[in-house]
This record gives structure tokens, sequence and C-alpha cells, in this order.
């Protein structure tokens, strides 16, 4: 099997309304927009990728054709070499490998989990949050997750007051007893578009953790610099709570330099921006042999969610991320698919026809 051509499509649909991610300080979004490669092999089959995209996106299409045009996409390994090249020279190409096992799966008549020694497992999904909300705003939006079946929440910290960003985890502890309280600090990396945002010393970020520690709360998400390996290893040291990173890492090798230094006791690379699909899932094996924990990152799109979710049905992950703050809903979230990805009780798991097993929506793809 060859691939005989790659094309670009930048996608995107308007959401309705905007909403402000903690990650982009001072710069609201009302537009979810992604890059959607598809690749064409001589036997006919077809595979896709995604990556997330800003700003009317970059185009690479031609470039990324040199490394991959002409190439059998079973040949993983000749290709990531190729990928590690792209990577020193353009955007991220990891995303391009999700497109490679859609081939492989669809090829071999089987779903991506399966190829991957997983199988069809349903996985808890938390709702993720992703703005700064008033108090009882928040406490509305969990009411409404927790009645149609989610029985986890992750809320966003990093407000100019850390007393503020407390304030709402007391009271959604205080109203929800029994819910899985997960916590983002979005202190790893910023869009810094418009606003620098805040960052927490460490020892802001210690304090955090232990009041967060107190309140049962399953982890704290990049409390620190994305880089700063020894203060995540510090933290870990000084404090119970468990300590969660790694999204928006750039390749495996600073996601084995993170397990390395005992950086995170869970690591969550997304296959559609930090490390390829096959490298995420031997990520996860690496986190399961240093005793860690894997659950991935999954807020891109409808694409990048399903890639992620058969890695994890291929690991012990106890949790997958669910993005949703609407506008930012799974209709808007999973636009160029044919169906929105949807939980089932606050359950999800992966689809299980061949490949990535996700229909495009043809009509959401109008090229360039
Ligand atoms: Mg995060």
């Amino acid at each position: 099997m060859r691939i005989t051509s790659v094309r670009q499509h930048h996608v995107e649909n308007s959401l309705d309304g905007a909403y402000r991610p903690t990650w982009i300080p001072g710069y609201p979004q009302a537009t979810n927009e992604g890059e959607v490669i598809e690749i064409e092999t001589d036997e006919g089959i077809v595979g896709y990728a995604a990556s997330p995209s800003f700003a009317g996106g970059i185009e690479y299409e031609e470039q990324l054709s040199l490394f991959l045009v002409g190439k059998d996409p079973h040949n993983l390994r000749e290709i990531r070499r190729g990928l590690r090249t792209f990577d020193l020279l353009g955007p991220r190409p990891w995303h391009i490998e999700m497109a490679l096992w859609d081939i492989i799966g669809k090829d071999a008549g089987k779903p991506v989990y399966e190829l991957l020694g997983g199988e069809g497992r349903e996985i808890p999904v938390y709702a993720s949050t992703g703005e700064h909300k008033e108090v009882e705003d928040r406490v509305e939006y969990v009411e409404e997750r927790v009645s149609e079946g989610f029985e986890a929440v992750k809320l966003r910290f990093g407000r100019d007051r850390i007393e503020d960003d407390l304030r709402v985890a007391h009271r959604v502890r205080d109203d929800f007893p029994d819910l899985t309280l997960m916590v983002d600090a979005n202190m790893g990396w910023k869009a810094r578009v418009v606003d620098e945002g805040r960052t927490w010393t460490f020892s802001e970020a210690t304090r955090v953790a232990r009041e967060l520690d107190a309140l049962g709360v399953e982890w704290l998400e990049e409390p620190l610099d994305r880089h700063d390996y020894a203060g995540y290893a510090r933290l870990r040291d000084k404090t119970d709570i468990d300590i969660a990173g790694g999204e928006f890492t750039d390749g495996v090798h600073e996601l084995r330099e993170l397990l390395r230094q005992n950086a995170l006791d869970i690591v969550q690379p997304d296959c559609s921006i930090a490390c390829g699909l096959g490298q995420a899932k031997s990520i996860a094996d690496e986190a399961e042999r240093a005793g860690a924990r894997y659950t991935p990152h999954s807020w891109t799109n409808g694409l990048g969610l399903v890639a992620n979710l058969h890695i994890a049905a291929a690991t012990d992950a106890r949790w997958f991320e669910y993005p949703y703050e609407p506008p930012f809903v799974p209709e808007a979230r999973d636009f160029f698919l044919a169906e929105a990805v949807e939980h089932e009780n606050g359950e999800i798991s992966p689809p299980d026809a061949p490949g990535l097993g996700v229909e495009i929506n043809e009509d959401e793809l109008n090229g360039r």
C-alpha cells in the first residue's frame, strides 16, 4: 500500500456566542478551528487526522506531502523519522500519525484500540470546563452536568486572586460532596495573544495543592511552567495530591524526561498535539511501569477526542476528558464529524468500526 495524496482542509465553525478559555487570557473564542489532513492510498483507503488551529491556520500540505507520498502508511518507523524532520521546519506534525492508524485499522478491519491491545471498554468521563465562572454560575453548570450523568468535573484555576479560585472549589465541594473534582491551573503554557495571564510562584502552587488535597480533589493539573521539571518533582515531594501535566509537550523526548525526573503522578499527552498516537500509547505504557498514571488531554475537536479515546481504551486510564463549556458544546466541538461523540450516563467508549471509526462530514471540508 502506498500513500498517493495528502490534502489539507482548514475547517472552522462559529460557536453560538463566545467563551473565554483560561489558556488564552483576554482573548474570547467564537469559533472552533482545525486543520484536517486527508491521506489517500492506492488501495482506496482514506485516513484522517486533525490538529487544532487558529486565525485561519498555516498551509503545510505541500511540505507534508514530501514526507508522506509514496510511503507505505504501515511503515510508522520510517514516517515518524520524516515527521521529526518536519517538526524542525514546520508546524507540529504529531497529529498526522492518527491518519496512519486510521488507514491501518481500516485495512485490517479493526478499530484502533484493538490494534493497540485494548478493548472497547467504557471509561468514566469528566466534564472539562474552560472558563473562570462566578461561583453561582459554576454551581449551576455542575448541577446540569450531574443531571446528565457526569460524576466528575474539572474546574479551572488561575484567576487574579487565588482566594477567588478556592472559593469556587470549596462551594462546589460543599454542594456536591460525592462529585469527583479535578483542578486545572493552566500554568503550564498559555496562548499569550493579548494578555500574559497569571503565573503562580512555587509557594503559591504548594499552598493551592495542599488546600485542594484537603478538599479531596483527584488531581491538580499544570500548577507550574511545563518545562520546570525540577519544580514539579519538588512539588510532588512537598504535597500529597496527584500532580498532572504533559498535555502540550513537544515530542516523546520531553514526556520521557517528565517521567524520568519523577515530575508527574499523571501524564496527559494529547496525540493531536504532543506526540503521535502510537507514541502516546508507548508513553502510557512507560508511565505504568514507572508507577504513574495516564489520562489524555482531549480538548481540540471530535477527531482528536476520538483518537485519544482509542489510546485510553487500551490503557488503564480511570478518567477521560470530555470538553464541555457552552457554547463549546459537543456538537460544536465535533462539528466536522458526521455525528457528535456522546457520553452515556457519564461513560464513553471508543467507536468499534475499523480505524478511528468515525465518519467525516465532507461538507465541512471546504478545502483551501
Ligand atoms: Mg489542561
